[in-house]
């Protein structure tokens, strides 16, 4: 399939609605982002590429990061990840706490927001200290080794964390903090609220573009397996797993709405990315800062919809 004249149809046809969404205002570094940007970036099994629009331009990955991090501590502490958080979808905001008061501190899924802290927390308590690196401070031996998880996964050493963006969530960060204190009192967290939010809201501030977040996610649409290096990453069930759950969970209250449309594995972030996987074909990301009511990139979703259209990508 010649994949380049779909994308840059899509790129012509979704000009008219950059404008239709609202980009995320919760902190200045990212309120001030242009909404009428679009950009768009598809990395095959096979290795073939195609891309439009901005798909070069870094932004913030923001919550498209727990996807990853989630992967991190599947391969620390394998299933015993859930007895710590669900794999239901939430079906309530990204950053619900009521949910986790009647569920007595216990995630409904590692996608959301608590979800995602306890899973830090995981990585936290386990991290790694790679060829002796270690800086001695958990935290920054966490952040570095998500950091390089992201750079190894894209192949790209110029991966960096946004500084301003991770300051800005941790100032604004207050929703967040209830939600892991409240973990926390429910004896779901190893390490204190403060470094495990740290280390959040910087994996929450790593900066990449639709290239690189396609090009990082290519393993979960080959069974674990870069198929380009040929590194394996996790084990087909786990990647099958992992995707499960994206599924199900990747797009906050409008999970099924997603699948439902686009049927497809995806996580969506704030900053207006969406990674998508198309398992045995190809992994893609799209980018448009501009949001729908439910935090889901507008212009993104509707690129994607049309995309799955035009290529028969459904899973379904
Ligand atoms: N840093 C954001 C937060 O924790 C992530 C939001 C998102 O992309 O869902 O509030």
């Amino acid at each position: 399939m010649d994949l380049q004249p779909i994308l840059d149809g899509i790129a012509d046809k979704i000009g008219p609605h950059l404008s239709e969404g609202r980009v995320a205002d919760y902190i200045p570094a990212l309120a001030r982002v242009e909404r009428e940007q679009f950009g768009m970036a598809v990395i095959t099994c096979k290795g073939e590429t195609a891309q439009t629009g901005a798909a070069d331009t870094v932004f913030s990955i923001q919550s498209i990061s727990k996807v990853f991090t989630l992967t991190m501590a599947l391969g620390k502490i394998g299933n015993d990840l859930w007895e710590r958080v669900g794999r239901e979808p939430s079906g309530s905001a990204f950053n619900s706490i009521i949910q986790l008061e009647r569920e007595h501190g216990i995630p409904r899924n590692p996608l959301i927001n608590a979800g995602a802290i306890v899973v830090t927390d995981v990585i936290l308590s386990n991290r790694a200290d790679p060829g002796g690196r270690g800086s001695g401070e958990a935290g920054i031996d966490a952040i570095r080794e998500i950091l390089d998880f992201m750079r190894s996964t894209a192949h790209d050493e110029t991966i960096a964390i946004d500084r301003e963006v991770a300051e800005s969530e941790a100032a604004h960060g207050f929703r967040n903090a209830s939600l892991a204190n409240f973990m926390k009192s429910f004896g779901n967290m190893e390490n204190s609220v403060e470094r495990a939010l740290r280390v959040y809201f910087h994996q929450c501030a790593i900066a990449m573009s639709c290239k690189q977040l396609a090009r990082a996610g290519l393993f979960l649409a080959a069974d674990g397996r870069d198929p380009i290096s040929g590194k394996r990453i996790v084990t087909p069930s786990r990647a099958r797993r992992i995707n499960a759950i994206m599924l199900t969970c990747g797009h906050y209250d409008a999970s099924g709405d997603f699948a439902f449309k686009v049927g497809l594995p995806g996580k969506s972030g704030v900053g207006g990315g969406i990674l998508c996987i198309v398992p045995d074909i190809a992994a893609l990301a799209v980018w448009s800062p501009g949001l729908n009511k439910n935090g889901n990139s507008h212009a993104g979703t509707l690129a994607l919809e049309m995309l799955a259209r035009e290529t028969g990508w459904s899973i379904f």
